[in-house]
């Protein structure tokens, strides 16, 4: 077995992919042994990103009163979850949002607003801010904003847009279980026109939405297929009022070879751990950073997650190096020095006076 993951490893730093068979193997199979996987997969994650991690932060820029049904999401017409909606927000209020995640040391920015696809207007919009974001701050900046065709793609490019992201979620086989208003044909649509417009994109799935081994690897294949630079993996955060909810798929060891998988099928991709990596991975948390070189601080569209500065302490602790930018120690966002021992949550005495009472 020693040989598969010197091979894995070998034929990944030589850009080429395992077949679909040997990536099954690599997401469920039970002779698999989790610490050579990573080690396989961090030879390709080492060859084209060092010990370098990329911190992106999300500005959800239009919160909820979707049109579509996306079971996963709370902005979506049928979740009952109790969301604070939003129209778009103004052009000063995101560009505040851009510099504070400039000075958190985010390398990207990336703005994500609910809904099937902007209209024209909507499109110059989003251009202006594109323009005054790159104009202020040293940051590559990334969209979410659904469904697009090439006139918005087009007026988007120009304005300076870095990269358009727009998710596949899942295999085409499974997509129509877990969204019925737009279908697989018309997102892979959506990614060739923005590769068209000259646009880079951003493309991943979730996992532990009911999915079988197969169709995540499927999805890892259609990736590379579509030959995209930016992969989120993300696992479901079970909200309370959407559709889907927990599948009970998703174990620490799934979700390392989940991201070992996309990896090695992609070898050359930004792999990145979004949402829920605080949930799913738990303890294991850090060993991501093996196969994935990216991750988002200050949490997801609806949800929470890791604080800056905790994060900042995970990637240090594990050896790794966040990629940051010039503004990285500005006021407030400065990595932890703390070294000394500490228990987390605990100021005082960590003995239960109890235990000190004579019997
Ligand atoms: S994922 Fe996007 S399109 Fe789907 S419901 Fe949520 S906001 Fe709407």
């Amino acid at each position: 077995m020693a040989d598969v993951y010197t091979q894995l490893a070998a034929r990944a730093l030589a850009g080429e992919a395992p077949s679909p068979a040997e990536a099954r193997r690599i997401l469920d199979g039970e002779d698999t042994e989790l610490l050579p996987l990573l080690h396989a997969a961090y030879q390709p994650r080492e060859k084209h990103f060092g010990r370098k991690v990329m911190v992106q932060m999300l500005n959800n820029v239009q919160n909820g009163l979707c049109s579509e049904d996306c079971g996963y999401c709370s902005q979506s017409k049928d979740s009952t979850a109790e969301i604070r909606k939003y129209p778009m927000k103004t052009s000063d209020e995101i560009l505040a949002e851009a510099e504070r995640a400039a000075r958190a040391g985010a390398s990207r920015y990336c703005m994500v607003l609910s809904g099937r696809g902007p209209t024209l207007k909507r499109t110059h919009e989003l251009a202006q801010v594109i323009r005054r974001v790159k104009e202020a701050h040293p940051i590559e900046v990334c969209l979410s904003v659904g469904l697009i065709e090439a006139e918005h793609a087009k007026i988007l490019a120009e304005a300076g847009l870095d990269r358009l992201n727009h998710n596949l979620n899942t295999s085409e086989s499974h997509y129509g279980e877990i969204c019925g208003t737009h279908t697989y044909a018309d997102r892979i649509a959506t990614l060739k026109t923005a590769f068209a417009a000259g646009l880079e994109s951003c493309s991943g799935l979730i996992i532990g939405m009911g999915e079988t081994s197969d169709d995540v690897v499927e999805v890892a294949f259609r990736l590379r297929e579509l030959q995209v630079p930016s992969i989120p993996v993300n696992f479901l955060i079970p909200i309370d009022g959407n559709a889907m909810q927990n599948d009970g798929s998703l174990t620490p060891e799934r979700c390392l070879r989940a991201l070992c998988t996309m990896r090695l099928v992609n070898p050359s991709a930004e792999i990145r751990v979004a949402a829920g990596r605080e949930g799913h991975l738990r303890g294991l948390e850090a060993l991501a950073l093996w196969p994935a070189n990216s991750l988002f601080v200050e949490g997801y569209l609806t949800t929470k997650g890791g604080a800056v500065n905790e994060t900042y302490r995970m990637i240090r602790d594990a050896g790794f190096e966040v990629e940051g930018n010039p503004l990285t120690d500005a006021e407030g966002f400065s990595e932890p020095q703390e070294t000394q021992f500490r228990i987390a949550g605990s100021d005082g005495d960590i003995l239960k006076p109890e235990i000190r009472q004579a019997p």
